[in-house]
């Protein structure tokens, strides 16, 4: 069913416990945590508990949840300091763009200056 644990999805194991994470912020709906390969000072995935495959789709099924990810984004870029010198959210969507985990993840990037537009 839409939105159930998946067994074969890494981000449902964090969310479930199975694998270890750095997380630096938990909701009743989300978890926020370190990126394993960190490509800024500040690297931090929030994701929803429910499992959806990307953003888009998220958002289309449980839109409370997907503003729930936005407003933890914000958070964790007060509680990491990089408010002040701007940072970034992204949501990979799709293999050619990068998308390699299939649960909906917002990247939380700072703490460094940001190329735009981003390759
Ligand atoms: P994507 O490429 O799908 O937009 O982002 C997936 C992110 O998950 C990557 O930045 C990758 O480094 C991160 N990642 C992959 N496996 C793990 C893991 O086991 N633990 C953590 N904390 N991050 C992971
Ligand atoms: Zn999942």
């Amino acid at each position: 069913m839409a939105g159930e644990p998946q067994a074969d999805c890494l981000f449902c194991k964090i969310v479930a416990g199975q694998i270890p994470a750095t997380v630096v912020r938990e909701t009743e709906t989300t978890v926020a945590f370190r990126d394993i390969n960190p490509q800024a000072p500040t690297h931090v995935l929030v994701i929803p508990k429910v499992h959806y495959p990307d953003a888009a789709s998220l958002a289309a099924a449980e839109p409370g949840v997907a503003s729930d990810i936005l407003i933890e984004a914000g958070r964790v870029a007060l509680d990491e300091k990089i408010v002040e010198h701007g940072y970034r959210v992204v949501f990979n969507t799709g293999s050619g763009a990068g998308q390699t985990v299939f649960h909906a993840h917002a990247h939380v990037l700072g703490g460094r200056g940001l190329q735009w537009p981003p390759g």
